[in-house]
């Protein structure tokens, strides 16, 4: 899930809030290439008595493709991940200004400075903030619209040369002691043999689980997924990817997973301690 730290819409604590009011035991907070919301969180969490997985949501790339790998670390960021993100800062700095000179050429003046007044704070901008900036210039209609004709996959406002490749990111999460979950597996547009050469790099890289589910999916869909995991002894994950009240999914609303062969995330052995570890905090 994601708050005001990167593109989400309420603050950590009130996102927390609006997760214990929902009658979820546990949550993780995972904000696209930064951590800052996961302090506010973890207070809030402990007030709550929630259990709180401290995360991000990193972009890279595969074969040109934008991938994100979200990363779980029931200690918090450690080194190498801590100059990861480090550097996914930069990288998310720099690709908005190339972001803002290739919308500037396709008519949104002051690109930029319109994507930051959307944004209303100073954190790195995102591609929803260029998106609403579209919107309010009358350029499109909706946010769906910006998507489809400037920023989504493959328009010119879809830049990922700044991202770094997807087996460095996951070493860099394995390496600081987190699991690597590749995120939403379905929505990248690959068919299903190009998907298995992704899992494939990713274990490789030393990855260890998937969004088996993202929000509704279709059960076919996920019994099919959930072999591709098998098959590589992948954990399975699933996650709302929760950006706004009004959206399409609420916290912890998704769909039932059927039963399955892969193995839930919270049996691997880094976050089967976390029960323990979360309710004596509280
Ligand atoms: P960024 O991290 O700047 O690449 O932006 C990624 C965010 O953009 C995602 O978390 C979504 O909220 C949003 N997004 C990406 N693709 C689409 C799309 N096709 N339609 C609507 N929102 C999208
Ligand atoms: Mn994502």
């Amino acid at each position: 899930m994601h708050s005001t730290a990167s593109d989400g819409a309420l603050a950590p604590a009130d996102l927390v809030a609006l997760c214990a009011e929902r009658g979820l035991d546990y949550m993780a907070l995972t904000d696209h290439d930064t951590m800052d919301g996961v302090a506010e969180a973890a207070d809030a969490a402990r007030q709550a008595q929630i259990g709180l997985v401290p995360g991000c949501e990193l972009s890279t790339r595969w074969r040109g493709v934008g991938i994100h790998v979200v990363a779980l670390m029931p200690d918090g960021v450690r080194s190498p991940l801590t100059e990861g993100l480090e550097h996914q800062r930069r990288a998310r700095i720099e690709r908005a200004g190339v972001i803002a000179e290739r919308l500037e050429k396709a008519g949104l003046h002051e690109a930029l400075a319109k994507a930051r007044a959307q944004a209303g704070s100073d954190r790195p901008l995102g591609r929803p903030d260029f998106a609403r900036a579209l919107v309010d210039d009358g350029l499109v209609k909706d946010f769906a619209e910006a998507f489809k004709r400037y920023l989504g996959s493959g328009k010119k406002g879809d830049v990922k040369a700044q991202w770094p490749e997807i087996d460095e990111v996951v070493g860099w999460i394995v390496d600081a002691g987190g699991v690597a979950v590749v995120a939403h597996p379905l929505r990248y547009g690959l068919t299903r043999r190009k998907r298995g050469q992704l899992l494939d790099t990713f274990v490789a890289a030393g990855g260890q689980a998937v969004e088996l589910v993202s929000g509704q999916q279709n059960p076919d869909t996920t019994r099919d997924l959930a072999r591709q995991l098998f098959e590589r002894d992948l954990y399975a994950s699933m996650g709302s990817d929760f950006h706004f009240p009004g959206g399409h999914a609420a916290p912890g609303s998704m769909s039932l997973v059927p039963r399955t062969g892969a193995p839930p995330i919270w049996q691997h052995p880094r976050l089967r301690r976390l029960q323990g570890l979360y309710s004596q905090e509280t």
